[in-house]
């Protein structure tokens, strides 16, 4: 590192950047000192303009400032410039990943005068990142869940070469053709195809490996020379965005073939079936009696046709959805309209499933209503993703309370939904005492388990109606609709500190565990939640800078 380097000291500039910019004076090696912030240091550290001057010691948790001097002590001790990654809250409770890179600067006697620090903020690429890991984690879940897709399908699916050759099959191949695998591997698709239907297939072929997937419906010639009735759907096979061959997937409807000569009058309701043979097919009378059930009940119900038959009308229904499908099925038929509905049904063994039920009634040409046809989709998964999905969206993952995003939703609706205006909100800010250090000492694991065991204890504390919810980090909020004095706050208060002063038992070490609280009492009239939020905030710094553990109120 050159000593030559001229102090690239322009205020202007730093007060412009984003990063966090700190200036400290090192001439006393035994009291380093702040000598400059810039705007970003106020605006996302507590640090303050009475702060220049001052010592970390001063500024700082004393764990803090072991770390903070540890960084700067090693600058001065190689005269080089060290970069070090760390993770702080803002007093806004927003999680920052930051890299921090601090650079020694020299006066002209070539002396160390200066320790320039400077903070980037690191959060967007490292959300970045960890969005990119959780996408390749989904893609590879999603390849092997392709891989059992393929090997359990109920229906025969054949992996073609460009050239329409049979490359490969699934377990469902054999069963439907009644040829061992090997002895189809390596032959013309076609060859098991009626010579009528060969140049369409052909022509499907080749429209699938301009990209384009298609249905068509013909015969499997299988092995003891038996026609099956199939409908075939071609799809491009995509390696790296080139077109590699096709896999033909082939729908047995043999079944259907059946029950369509027997109920069905015309093609296009046959064909309404067909689309749909992997989901239940069911055929009733004007009263809900089973006529047909299709043979995928087994899958969906876990009951065979037969069984499946026997049972009353809309017995599977659960009892709160029943109005509903009973309903739809009787505005059907009077209005000759088709329906689509959700219901939980019955699984012989699974419970209750979720389904998407459509139902076609159907008329001969006098008009008369000859059966209601419906089609059962099994949406179980699809739902519990989706309630899934909502659920991670309002509520934190270590904990498993509720997040900042339900909190401020919370809040929002207690405004919103307040008739009387003089009404009182009151909110609790609690951030635990030198967090840093149980971290730095004892693990992030140990930092971990303190703050779901935090979480735990603060929702003991809560009663109904109460909210307990996690900021961020060390962080967490009350929100207690029922706590409206000053009187009631504190003694709220007392007894979160005493639960917080009970032991802490964490993997053979003991802990003591504080936490300094900020609580405002807002009237609601008027306000918004950045005031509430920001209002526990200053209390809460303000009980930090009275010594920590303890808790100040702000009414307004
Ligand atoms: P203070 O008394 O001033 O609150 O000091 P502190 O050490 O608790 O400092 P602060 O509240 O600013 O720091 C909270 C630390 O919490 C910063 C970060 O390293 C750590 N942290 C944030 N999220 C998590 C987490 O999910 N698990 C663990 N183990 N640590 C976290
Ligand atoms: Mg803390």
């Amino acid at each position: 590192m050159s000593k030559t380097r001229v102090l690239p000291f322009n205020i202007a500039l730093m007060e412009a950047i984003k990063d966090m910019v700190f200036m400290v004076n090192v001439t006393d090696r035994s009291a380093l000192k702040y000598e400059f912030f810039n705007r970003a240091v106020f605006e996302r550290t507590h640090l303050a303009q009475q702060d220049i001057g001052k010592t970390f010691q001063e500024t700082h948790a004393p764990a803090a400032a072991g770390i903070l001097n540890g960084h700067y002590e090693k600058v001065l001790e190689t005269e080089g410039e060290i970069i070090f990654e760390d993770t702080y809250v803002s007093p806004a409770g927003e999680h920052y990943y930051s890299e921090t890179t601090l650079t020694p600067l020299f006066d002209e006697t070539g002396m160390c005068s200066h320790v320039i620090g400077v903070v980037k903020d690191t959060t967007g690429e490292r959300l970045a990142k960890m969005a990119s890991e959780e996408a390749w984690e989904r893609l590879k879940e999603s390849r092997s869940r392709y891989r059992s897709l393929y090997e359990n399908n109920a229906d025969a699916i054949f992996s073609l070469d460009l050239k329409g050759r049979i490359l490969a099959g699934n377990s469902t191949v054999e069963q439907l053709t009644s040829y061992p695998m090997n002895d189809l591997i390596g032959t013309d698709f076609s060859k098991y195809i009626p010579q009528k239907d060969c140049e369409l297939l052909s022509m499907y072929i080749q429209l699938a490996l301009s990209g384009t997937s298609n249905d068509f419906r013909t015969i499997f010639i299988g092995n003891s020379r038996q026609s099956i009735g199939i409908l075939v759907h071609f799809a491009p096979i995509e390696v790296k965005n080139e077109i590699v061959g096709v896999y033909a997937t082939l729908k047995d409807m043999r079944e259907l073939d059946k029950v369509s000569s027997q109920y069905l009058e015309s093609e296009n309701r046959f064909r309404i079936i067909a689309e749909n043979a992997h989901d239940v097919i069911v055929l009733m009378d004007h009263e809900g009696e089973t006529i047909y059930v299709s043979p995928s009940s087994k899958r969906v119900y876990g009951l065979e046709p037969e069984e499946y038959l026997e049972r009353p009308p809309f017995y599977n229904v659960y009892p709160e959805d029943i109005p509903q499908v009973r309903k739809a099925f009787s505005l059907a038929i009077q209005e000759a309209q088709t329906y689509i509905l959700e219901a939980r049904l019955q699984h012989k063994t699974r419970g209750w499933i979720w389904t998407e039920v459509q139902g076609i009634p159907i008329f001969d040409e006098q008009h008369q209503f000859v059966h209601m046809l419906t089609i059962t989709q099994d949406i179980t998964l699809h739902k519990e993703r989706e309630t899934q999905l909502q659920y991670d969206a309002y509520h934190d993952s270590l904990t498993g309370l509720p997040n900042r995003r339900f909190l401020k939703e919370s809040i929002l609706e207690k405004i919103n939904h307040s008739s009387n205006k003089e009404d009182i909100l009151t909110v609790f800010l609690l951030d635990i005492d030198h967090f840093k250090a149980i971290n730095d000492q004892l693990g992030h694991d140990v930092g971990d388990a303190v703050i779901e065991e935090f979480g735990k204890r603060l929702l003991q504390s809560t009663g109904d109606g109460d909210v307990a919810a996690r900021l961020g980090g060390d962080e967490f909020i009350l929100l207690l609709p029922g706590i409206k004095t000053a009187d009631q706050a504190e003694k709220m208060a007392q007894k979160i500190q005493v639960t917080m002063a009970q032991s802490w038992e964490n993997q053979d070490v003991s802990l003591k565990v504080s936490a300094s609280m900020g609580i405002a009492l807002t009237p609601l009239a008027g306000a918004d939640v950045s005031t509430i939020l920001k209002n526990a905030d200053i209390a809460m710094y303000e009980s930090k800078e009275a010594g920590r553990g303890t808790y100040r109120i702000r009414m307004l």
